[in-house]
C-alpha cells in the first residue's frame, strides 16, 4: 500500500510543510504499526525537530482525521492512520504488538445496538493483550 503525503495533507485541507510531510511519511512508511511521539522524535533524530513541534502535528493530523489514537496500554499515547481499519495484539511483558485485519465486529455492533437505546455505531475501537510466544518461554 503507498500513501502520497502531499495528497493525503492536501485532503484534509492541510497545507504541506516539510515537519507535516516528515511526520506524516514516517506513519505512510509503517501503516499497520503505532507509533508514538518518542518514537518519532528518534526516527527523525537528523531532521532536529522538537518534541512539541511532534506533539503540535500529531494532535493537528488526529484534528483532521488523519491520524486515529490507539489505547496499547504502554503508558504513552500511540496513533496510527486512521483510514486502515485493523486491530491489535500487544504482549504485555515485552510490548511486542502486531496487527491483524480480520474484524467481526460489524456483526456484534448490530446486537449491541439492538440491545441498546442508540440510533447507530460507526465506530470501534478494540485491542487485545495477551503473551507472546517467545516471553512465554522464559
Ligand atoms: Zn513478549
Ligand atoms: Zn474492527
Amino acid at each position: 500500500m503507498k500513501y502520497a503525503v502531499a495528497d493525503i495533507l492536501k485532503g484534509v485541507g492541510l497545507k504541506v510543510t516539510p515537519t507535516r510531510s516528515l511526520i506524516l511519511g514516517v506513519f505512510a512508511a509503517s501503516a499497520c504499526k503505532p507509533i508514538n511521539a518518542d518514537e518519532l522524535y528518534h526516527k527523525l533524530a537528523s531532521h532536529a525537530l522538537n518534541l512539541v513541534t511532534i506533539y503540535r502535528t500529531l494532535e493537528s493530523f488526529e484534528k483532521a482525521g488523519i491520524l486515529k489514537r490507539v489505547d496499547l496500554r504502554k503508558g504513552s499515547v500511540y496513533y496510527e492512520l486512521a483510514e486502515h481499519h485493523h486491530h491489535h495484539i500487544v504482549c504485555t511483558e515485552c510490548g511486542k504488538t502486531e496487527s491483524f485485519e480480520a474484524c467481526e465486529v460489524g456483526k456484534l455492533s448490530k446486537q449491541i445496538l439492538k440491545q441498546s437505546s442508540f440510533k447507530n455505531i460507526n465506530q470501534h475501537a478494540l485491542e487485545f493483550f495477551g503473551v507472546c510466544r517467545s516471553c512465554a518461554r522464559e
